[in-house]
């Protein structure tokens, strides 16, 4: 399914992202055991992440998003790669159910009000391009606009949506993101404001069969927008035996003997899909001896 869809107003002053995320979030659900506040969390999180690597330049490119909040979740982090592709891991999927005043999930609960936003680029250069921004809101959409604005000065709009099921499965998720190219049009600013307020949630417009791509132009309405491509993004991790056997590699070689000494296979599991990795001590021995 073609689920991320970009688009561009007529005169090049703004262009828009688009995302269809319910398989992924699911997928997030299926790996982590997340509780429904979590699986909002970092559901809205991986959202963004994908759309957010979608704007890198090559496919190879990555983006990490990492909250590091006072909430009880604790660290939420999303990787994507230049496609939308993404992964992502929480400290505690099992967070609480806790509810605000109206008997809603409260996200900012779980996620912390308090706390910092990084974001880690990695476009091909010889150091990563590396930002942090303080949480504004801890409901996530905000933060991520916060932080195109005060970080790279790019005027934003980022919405996020997580919708699920009375069994806290997954009814529907995705995501919009618009931003201004520089000397955007004062005329399509306007019309972009108006849009956004009239616009319904994303996971309304989404739960009403709406596609990212009729999202994407439905955002810049007014403007004469076109679509610009479609994509298909999943949720995937690129952990591999190699991957994990330099991590390995990276190790104190006192480390390596002492599991040696040990005389067990160790297992290595990845923390974004759960896949194990199992060195045998002639896997050690192995590696013990390409470090020296
Ligand atoms: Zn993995």
């Amino acid at each position: 399914m073609l689920n991320l869809a970009r688009s561009i107003t007529k005169d090049g002053s703004a262009f828009s992202v688009a995302i269809d995320a319910t398989d992924i979030v699911s997928k997030i659900q299926e790996i982590h055991h997340t509780s429904a506040a979590v699986s909002i969390a970092l559901g809205r999180l991986t959202v963004a992440g994908s759309m957010m690597g979608a704007l890198l330049k090559n496919d190879q490119d990555s983006l990490t998003l990492r909250i590091k909040g006072n909430g009880t979740a604790g660290n939420l982090i999303v990787v994507s790669n230049g496609m939308g592709f993404v992964k992502s891991y929480v400290d505690n999927p099992s967070a609480g159910m806790l509810t605000n005043d109206c008997g809603g999930i409260d996200i900012q609960k779980v996620v912390g009000s308090n706390g910092m936003l990084s974001v880690v680029k990695n476009i091909g250069l010889k150091q990563p391009y590396n930002s942090q921004v303080p949480l504004i809101s801890g409901e996530i959409g905000e933060d991520i606009t916060n932080y195109y604005v005060t970080s790279e000065q790019i005027p934003t709009v980022c919405a996020l949506g997580v919708l699920l099921n009375e069994d806290s499965t997954v009814k529907c998720a995705g995501g919009f993101l618009i931003q201004l190219l520089p000397y955007a049009d004062e005329s399509v600013i306007d019309i972009i404001e108006k849009n956004m307020t009239n616009i319904k949630s994303v996971s309304k417009m989404l739960d009403e069969g709406m596609s990212p791509q009729e999202i994407s132009l439905k955002v810049l309405e007014g403007t004469t927008p076109n679509l610009l491509d479609e994509r298909e993004v999943i949720y995937k991790c690129d952990c591999d035996r190699a991957r994990t056997e330099r991590i390995l590699m990276s190790l104190d070689a006192t480390e390596i003997k002492n599991m040696i000494n040990e005389g067990k296979p160790i297992n290595v599991e990845c923390h974004f899909c759960n896949s194990k990795h199992t060195f045998d001590i002639g896997d050690l021995k192995r590696i013990l001896a390409l470090k020296s």
